[in-house]
């Protein structure tokens, strides 16, 4: 999480030549962007050549939020990569997106009261939401926070707080944070799939995160595994997330029995033994390697990081998920894949946002316009 990385490093990402990586990055030196620093991250010492560089941790700090379906998180860091204050509050069921963006707004005044970090040193703010988010900034229908579908939450926060706003789905985030720091890390082809109560992909190609014409790209939960199947929120019919998201697979149990089960309900019944539960985390696992294997034979990726509160099942879900891909993608694509869990845990959403803004703001970064520029761009035409 140190943000560190030596000059051939930097070469072999960029393709540069190392000349040309050591002139900007001694550019980047003397305009306080980038300094010396040793493997822990601590200043370079003096009396040997630095071999280590990192971005300034004073030259800005990147926040991002993280709206769950239950929770609100958000913390600030600086460019080092180092969180310097982070908050977590529950939230009520449902709640709508002028109470998520005020009761945000609060936490993002806390935070950045926690870390001392000025207001003018802020590079942007990056926010995660649990469901599509269209490049126009409008966020999509949503079966996990349904009271945001339509709005321009990205550009609502950016009037509240007066600073750049970036909107992002909440699996592209953990697919850019655990591709950043965590278990997808020295990829070419990364998938992250977010179980919890809905079910979400994020794609990383080359370090950069896919997202497709609109911004909507890796709805996985949305592929067909019946086409007869029973009729999906999205309107299509046997989608994924009818028999293997969290709340799909809760209701179904909950059926069988004469008590009322949640996602996490379902999770540590199956932790305690109950057949039943064992079993319905077992058969998501075989239906999500179904649709997983199809993304394989498209998009070839090294590595499938499983993330989101379903990943605590850990191999009951991930095996039946690894038989499922082995059965059904083309054998070359099934042996270039490893299905692993994510390293971040539920931190996952909430990093990706800090590095959202860290991929997309400030002047040495060039990258998408922030979404308040966009609104206003899409109101002219
Ligand atoms: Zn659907």
């Amino acid at each position: 999480m140190l943000g560190v990385a030596s000059r051939a490093d930097v070469a072999r990402w960029t393709r540069l030549s190392r000349s040309t990586v050591s002139s900007i990055v001694a550019e980047l030196v003397a305009e306080g962007l980038v300094v010396d620093r040793d493997e822990d991250g601590r200043p370079g010492s003096a009396g040997r050549p630095p071999a280590l560089i990192a971005l300034d941790p004073a030259a800005g700090v990147a926040v991002g939020i993280d709206f769950g379906k239950r929770h609100l998180a958000v913390a600030a860091a600086d460019l080092s990569h180092r969180v310097l204050a982070e908050e977590w509050v529950e939230m009520p069921e449902d709640y709508g997106a002028e109470e998520g963006l005020d009761r945000a707004a609060e936490l993002v005044d806390t935070v950045l009261a926690d870390s001392g970090a000025d207001r003018d040193r802020i590079l942007g703010v990056g926010m995660g939401l649990p469901g599509p988010v269209h490049r126009s900034g409008i966020v999509g229908s949503s079966a996990i926070l349904p009271g945001w579908a339509g709005t321009r939450g990205g550009e609502r926060m950016a009037e509240r707080l007066g600073l750049d706003v970036w909107l992002g789905n909440d699996a592209n985030l953990g697919a850019l944070s655990e591709a950043t720091w965590g278990a997808g890390r020295d990829t070419s082809a990364l998938v992250y799939l977010k179980l919890a109560t809905g079910v979400g992909a994020g794609i990383v190609i080359d370090g950069k995160l896919f997202e497709g014409a609109g911004g909507t790209a890796g709805e996985i939960g949305h592929t067909t595994l019946d086409e007869t199947g029973d009729i999906c929120r999205c309107g299509s019919r046997g989608c994924l997330e009818t028999y293997a998201a969290g709340a799909a697979i809760a209701r179904m149990l909950s059926r069988s029995r004469s008590e009322e089960l949640d996602l996490d309900g379902v999770l540590s019944r199956a932790a305690a033994g109950d057949p039943a539960c064992r079993r319905a985390l077992q058969e998501a696992g075989r239906h999500i390697g179904v649709a997983v294997a199809n993304l394989c034979n498209l998009v070839n990726p090294e590595r499938i990081v499983v993330g989101g509160s379903m990943g605590h099942a850990g191999d009951l879900l991930l095996d039946s998920l690894r038989v499922s891909v082995g059965l059904r993608a083309i054998p070359s694509a099934a042996e270039d894949v490893e299905v692993v869990l994510g390293d971040l845990g539920e931190r996952a959403e909430l990093l990706g946002a800090i590095a959202l803004v860290l991929h997309e703001a400030g002047p040495a970064w060039s990258g998408r316009t922030p979404v308040i520029q966009q609104a206003a761009t899409a109101e002219t035409r």
